[in-house]
């Protein structure tokens, strides 16, 4: 089949969630019962269309597959499990009548129903998006349905768009799943490569039967490093592709590598017959060799070199420059990843709020794209007017005086390396044993439910309906009462439960210079589930006065211990997660944004102290997050993270308890690390596996641990006599002298019933251990 070229310029992806949450807004209706399966379809047809006008717009052209139909209804990964219906067989109810996924047994792997539990959901990559993990096993039935492509196809069609289908491809959707239970010892979904290669070129054919032109197959699976020697992955790429690309009836195939390098999947990919390969050309560097390579084996170069992973304008000019210089035959420019990481529309921002000369969201970018391509096609000249806009916001973005507060960036750089260390533990323990805490102390997190009481009064302040002082007046006799439930509860280190808190890192870029926040700046990430990151752009203080600044938590945290006799816990987030969960400035290293953060956090954990609070747990459930992919970054990384939770915390007193608090990944890999935080105490997801983690604390760890005892992700109440084993068995692996009783992570998704029973039984279950050591 002959195809058309492939585009000048094209995008990755897309935000796929509407400018103003239309998808989500639609979905959650749909999940309630308050509209129907076609008023969904109508609303995710109406998200499609606007984002074909808006990139056509801005450039992209509608007949030449330069849009990728990226749309989705909840994730890719699960689209791709509805295109094979890969159900295992303990969620076999999920099928309809047909034996296929429609679009409720789609929902249903995703969320779950009450009978089937969901499919387990993990992180894309080093992105904050997640995705939902395949089950494959030996016998897993390959079924064709195309209904969803179709449906985008048909949107497409209708408004006269020529899209490429985007689908996520072979190699990284097994690698990306995992063996179905029961799967016999040592079987991987890898192992069934070769049904999955014929399901593709399947696929393809049927794409052929409609039209379509190009398909893009996103192989992110490639650029990461695994157990499996890189070599032997680059063989099946070889493989799998020089099978897709020898079937003769099938559109012709881009493959993107978003977030890394391909490494020995280069050479293998290039020599396969694909017509056109994306490469990350923002995240990880390309010698001048692997790009030449391109030239001799006639694959189209199409160069990622806008970052579909940060908000920062690009510097036009160089990037055109450096794309000029690449000598690779035939380059198409796109963005490095999909633009699904980013907001919209930075149009929808004011500019009172977000510094818009140094910004670009999802429609900026792909503008940028078209104007590289056009530079690239007819020169520089062609484009000098959008070059001089960009250079010239450039310029005054560079120059913003909030950039560069001398003041702030003397303090960073004069830290010295005492700055990094607290006496050893020892010390501090006999500095803090005037806590008298009992062995097995129990706790919690943080954050106590967030009722609707708590939110609509947050939202009644923010729209101007009640006064500060109201909302002031609401918190307090919150905290009041979080503070009566624990004494009565029995528990032994109380929190004030964060009810100020809109969110963790919002909470504190609102009080911080140096942070900016946006109105519409959601990003996905999962399902109908966005977060706002807030924009990293300055140089980063408290906000107030001088360069300290005005404390933040310590009028809630000291009312708080103002109401008991047992030692409140100062509730700070730290700077690993603070970064992590922005969108941060790239003008300097990482290391000297997050130790201004860290400065900023130990300023507030000085006042605290001042305040009395002899316990202060800085959260950091995103330091395995930011581990980079690539093994060879990863050593770089944690000493910087690790730093900067170490500046945050060192300056204090021996007799202030630090602790930590750390979920949502499996923390084995990076134990080492967590024990170089050299915090006094660390809380740990540790009770949906059981805690397993504790068979990798080396000998070495001898600070306080608290192993999560309460899976809070599930609404499930444990019994005392669960809490009770778990406890046990933490202390049957016998390498923790300071073991602490405490939840996995906070408590604000759920609600009072549930927190007051289970709570009930944790604190029920340590005092029995407890009685019998
Ligand atoms: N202190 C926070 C809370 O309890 C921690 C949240 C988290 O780890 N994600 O909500
Ligand atoms: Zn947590």
């Amino acid at each position: 089949m002959t195809h058309t070229p492939f585009p000048a310029a094209t995008i990755v992806g897309y935000p796929r969630v509407g400018r103003f949450r239309e998808l989500k807004k639609a979905q959650e209706a749909f999940w309630k019962g308050k509209i129907t399966q076609d008023e969904l379809r109508q609303a995710a047809a109406d998200v499609q269309r606007t984002y074909y006008d808006r990139v056509i717009e801005r450039g992209l052209s509608a007949t030449d597959s330069s849009i990728p139909a990226t749309f989705s209804y909840y994730d890719q990964v699960l689209d791709a499990v509805r295109l094979f219906t890969l159900v295992p067989k303990r969620l076999a109810d999920a099928k309809d009548a047909r034996g296929l996924l429609d679009l409720p047994g789609y929902f249903a792997l995703a969320r779950g129903t009450e009978t089937l539990p969901p499919l387990e959901m993990t992180k894309w990559f080093d992105t904050n998006y997640h995705y939902l993990v395949p089950e494959i096993g030996p016998d897993t039935e390959i079924t064709l349905n195309l209904e969803a492509i179709d449906e985008q196809l048909e949107v497409a069609k209708e408004h006269g768009v020529t899209v490429r289908p985007q689908l996520v491809g072979p190699l990284t959707l097994l690698l990306g799943a995992k063996a179905e239970q029961g799967s016999p010892e040592g079987f991987t979904p890898l192992d069934r490569l070769d049904d999955f290669v014929k399901a593709y070129q399947q696929v393809l054919a049927e794409l052929a039967a409609r039209g379509v032109q190009w398909v893009q197959l996103d192989e992110p699976g490639l650029t990461v490093d695994r157990d499996i020697p890189n070599a032997k992955i680059a063989e099946l790429a070889r493989k799998t592709y020089s099978a897709l690309a020898a079937e003769t009836n099938r559109p012709a195939i881009l493959v993107t590598s978003p977030y890394g390098n391909l490494r020995e999947n280069l050479p293998a990919l290039l020599d396969t017959g694909i017509e056109a390969l994306h490469l990350d050309l923002v995240s990880t560097l390309y010698n001048a060799e692997a790009l030449t390579a391109f030239k001799d084996s006639g694959v189209t170069l199409v160069a990622g070199a806008i970052n579909g992973r940060n908000i920062w304008r690009a510097d036009l000019r160089a990037l055109l420059h450096a794309l000029q210089n690449i000598n690779g035959g035939a380059v198409a420019v796109a963005s490095s990843t999909s633009l699904q990481h980013v907001p919209h529309d930075l149009d929808l921002e004011d500019p009172a709020d977000v510094p818009v000369d140094g910004l670009a969201f999802a429609d900026q970018k792909v503008a940028e794209i078209v104007t590289l391509a056009r530079g690239l096609a007819d020169g520089e000249s062609a484009v000098e007017a959008e070059l001089k806009t960009a250079d010239e916001a450039l310029a005054r973005f560079t120059a913003d005086p909030r950039k560069h507060n001398a003041a702030i960036r003397e303090r960073a750089a004069s830290v010295k390396p005492q700055d990094f260390e607290r006496p050893e533990l020892k010390i501090r323990r006999d500095a803090q044993a005037d806590l008298n805490l009992p062995k097995l102390p129990t706790t919690t997190i943080g954050s106590f439910p967030q009722t609707g009481d708590i939110r609509r009064h947050r939202a009644e302040a923010r729209a101007g309906k009640i006064t500060q002082q109201q909302l002031d007046e609401f918190l307090r006799e919150e905290i009041a009462s979080v503070i009566k439930l624990q004494e009565d509860l029995g528990l032994d280190v109380l929190v004030h439960g964060e009810a100020e808190r809109n969110d963790m890192v919002q909470y504190f870029a609102e009080n911080f210079d140096g942070f900016a926040t946006t109105k519409h700046g959601w990003v996905q990430s999962y399902g109908s589930r966005c977060t706002r990151p807030s924009v990293l752009f300055g140089d980063v203080k408290r906000s107030g006065e001088g360069l300290r600044g005005e404390a933040v938590t310590v009028p809630w945290i000291s009312y708080a211990q103002s109401l008991t006799d047992r030692p409140v816990k100062g509730m700070l987030t730290g700077p690993v997660t603070i970064l992590a969960w922005s969108f941060v400035r790239d003008d300097q290293p990482r290391e000297e944004t997050a130790n201004q953060v860290a400065l900023a956090l130990a300023d507030e954990i000085a006042d605290l102290e001042e305040a009395g609070i002899r316990i202060i747990q800085v959260d950091e459930p995103a330091l395995r997050e930011l581990l980079p992919l690539r093994r060879d970054e990863q050593p770089a990384y944690l000493a910087w993270s690790v730093n900067a939770f170490r500046l945050a915390t060192s300056a204090v007193e021996d007799k202030t308890q630090v602790h930590t608090h750390l979920c949502y990944s499996e923390f084995n890999e990076i134990i080492d690390s967590i024990n170089a935080l050299n915090a006094d105490v660390t809380s740990i997801e540790a009770a949906r596996s059981h805690m397993e983690l504790l068979a990798d604390i080396p000998e070495s760890y001898v600070s306080g641990l608290g192993p999560g005892v309460w899976d809070i992700h599930s609404p499930r109440v444990p019994s005392q006599a669960e809490v009770e084993e778990l406890i046990r068995a933490a202390i049957g692996y016998g390498t923790i002298s300071d073991l602490w009783v405490n939840p996995d992570c906070g408590l604000k998704t759920r609600d009072y019933e549930e927190t007051k029973r289970t709570l009930k039984n944790v604190v029920a279950a340590a005092k029995k251990v407890r009685a019998s050591l």
